[in-house]
This record gives structure tokens, C-alpha cells and sequence, in this order.
């Protein structure tokens, strides 16, 4: 039997429902939920991105500050910007489009924010409490790659999980989380020996490497469950996953699409996080 599809948009909008309820309820209190989204420059990706949370925000009753900064802006001036955000109180969260442009050193952007603001859980602080496993602001396509492997009732518990990429933003923090889940973790990478021999042993793929339909339909383990994160634009302009769908398909008891998969639940988990944050902003 084909492995059932899994359907991240379907999830993320009932996510999303819930938060503009949740952000209805914060507002009767006083509290408007409110994302700070910055984009230096005109990089027509981030821009794409950058609109689509904009609108999320807007019809999840999550007010947005939209700061779009010159290209050849000065790293002072967006650190300048930072520190205000920090002190603003509509602001609950912020968010910077990465990646930055060169003259800018994005670590020492990324230290600038506010832990308490770093709704997409790159300040170093939230790495290391996420690292060990405290609670803190997890990042947001991790966090929704663990929510739609809760959402196939797979136990995670005892479970094999490979994960296919040692990204700050994807691999690294998804191994942690699936860690604290009390899965077994192994982590593969560009130098990893037998690449096709740790995919058969995993009860759970997360594959996040960035190369259309790397991972082959023979190699996935029987009863799999596959989490496909690659977003590859292939030359006719279509989005492929780093997984052979079709292939895999035939042998997991579950998959997420490409699209349609992981990538709405990012920005739901990035709304989630605000909710949270605005939440736990009338509890200071
Ligand atoms: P990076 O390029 O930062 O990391 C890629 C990782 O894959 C590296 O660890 C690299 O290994 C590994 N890798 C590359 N080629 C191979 C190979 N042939 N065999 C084994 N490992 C390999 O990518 P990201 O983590 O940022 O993104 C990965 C994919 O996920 C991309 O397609 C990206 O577009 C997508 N993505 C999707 C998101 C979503 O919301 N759905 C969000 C973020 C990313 P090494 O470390 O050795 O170089």
C-alpha cells in the first residue's frame, strides 16, 4: 500500500485558525501579538518569503512591522534598528530575512536580538537551551518537522531517526529535538560513509540537503516515515524534495509532499512563537 501523504498545509492552517484565536484572546487583554519582520536589500527570494509571513501575520491578527532596509545598508544601522526593536513593547518577536548581505556579519545581528524577541530561535542562547533541551524558542522548520511526524502517530520514543544534513537552521536543531524525544539519532552529511546504508536503518528520514530526489526509493526502510524538507527548484521551474517521491512512496508508510509539505509549517510554527511570546510578555 502507498505510503499516506502527509499534508503540512492542511496542518498549518488549522494551526494558524487556532493562533488567530489565541491572538483574538491576547488582544482582549490588551495584548496585540506583534512580529517585527526586517529584510536588508532586494534579494527577490527573501522578498517572497518576507511577504508571505507578512500576510500570515496579518490574517492570523498578528500585527507586522514591516522595516525594509537598503541593500547597501550599514550593519550599524541595522544593529540601530535592533536595539529599538528590543525596547519596543508592540514588538514580541523579531525577525530578520536571512541570508544577509556580505557586509553585514550576521552572527553579531543574530547575538543582537533579544532572546526573549527570537521567534526563529537563532540567538545563540536559545541554540544552547534547545541543545540542552530546556525550554526555549525552538526554530521554526524543526519545530514543525517534529509536528508532523507527532501528527502520523509515529512513536518517536525507540525509534531510528536519520537525519540527512548538519545545518544550524535544519539538521543540527531537528537532531536535537528528536534527541530529547528520546529517538536514536544519527546525523549524515556530505562525508558520511554510507549514505544509502543509514537511510535503510530509519524508522524516521528527515531529509534536509538540498539535491532534488537524492535519496532513492530502495533505500527507504519499509513502514518509513519520511519528512522531505529539500526545496530544489528544478530547470522547468517546478519545486522538487531531496527525496524520489514517487520511489518512496512504494515503501514509507508516510511522506510529505514537496510543496506542500514542511514549508507551510514553518511559518506556522514562526506565528506560534509570537503568540507565545506575546503571551509570555503579560506574564513579565
Ligand atoms: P545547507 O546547504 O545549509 O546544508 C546542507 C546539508 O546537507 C549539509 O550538512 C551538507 O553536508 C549536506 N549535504 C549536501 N550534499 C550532500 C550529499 N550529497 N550527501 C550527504 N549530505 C549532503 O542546507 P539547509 O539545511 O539550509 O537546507 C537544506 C534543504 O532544506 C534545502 O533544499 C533548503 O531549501 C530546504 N529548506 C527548507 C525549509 C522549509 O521551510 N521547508 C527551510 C530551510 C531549508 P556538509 O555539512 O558536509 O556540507
Amino acid at each position: 500500500m502507498p505510503a499516506s501523504i502527509i499534508d503540512g498545509k492542511a496542518m498549518a492552517l488549522s494551526i494558524r485558525a487556532e493562533l488567530a484565536q489565541q491572538a483574538l484572546h491576547l488582544a482582549s487583554r490588551g495584548v496585540k501579538p506583534g512580529l517585527a519582520v526586517v529584510l536588508v536589500g532586494s534579494d527577490p527570494a527573501s522578498q517572497v518569503y518576507v511577504k508571505m509571513k507578512r500576510k500570515a501575520c496579518a490574517e492570523a491578527g498578528i500585527e507586522s512591522f514591516a522595516h525594509d532596509l537598503a541593500g547597501d545598508a550599514s550593519e550599524k544601522t541595522l544593529l540601530g534598528l535592533i536595539a529599538r526593536l528590543n525596547a519596543d513593547n508592540a514588538v514580541h518577536g523579531i525577525l530578520v530575512q536571512l541570508p544577509l548581505p556580505k557586509h553585514i556579519d550576521e552572527k553579531k545581528v543574530l547575538l543582537a536580538i533579544d532572546p526573549a524577541k527570537d521567534v526563529d530561535g537563532f540567538h545563540p542562547v536559545n541554540v544552547g537551551l534547545l541543545a540542552l533541551g530546556e525550554p526555549c524558542f525552538a526554530p521554526c522548520t524543526p519545530a514543525g518537522i517534529i509536528a508532523l511526524i507527532e501528527s502520523t502517530g509515529k512513536k518517536i520514543e525507540g525509534a531510528n531517526a536519520v537525519v540527512l544534513g548538519r545545518s544550524n537552521i535544519v539538521g543540527k536543531p531537528v537532531a536535537a529535538m528528536l534527541i530529547k524525544r528520546n529517538a536514536t539519532v544519527t546525523v549524515c552529511h556530505s562525508k558520511t560513509a554510507d549514505l544509502a546504508g543509514e537511510v535503510g536503518s530509519a524508522d524516521i528520514l528527515v531529509a534536509a540537503i538540498g539535491r532534488p530526489g537524492f535519496v532513492k526509493g530502495p533505500w527507504i526502510k519499509p513502514g518509513a516515515v519520511v519528512i522531505d524538507v529539500g526545496i530544489n527548484r528544478l530547470p522547468d521551474g517546478k519545486l522538487a524534495g531531496d527525496v524520489d517521491f514517487k520511489g518512496a512512496r512504494e515503501r514509507a508508510s508516510a511522506i510529505t509532499p514537496v510543496p506542500g509539505g514542511v514549508g507551510p509549517m514553518t511559518i506556522a510554527m514562526l506565528l506560534k512563537n509570537t503568540v507565545e511570546a506575546a503571551g509570555r510578555s503579560t506574564a513579565r
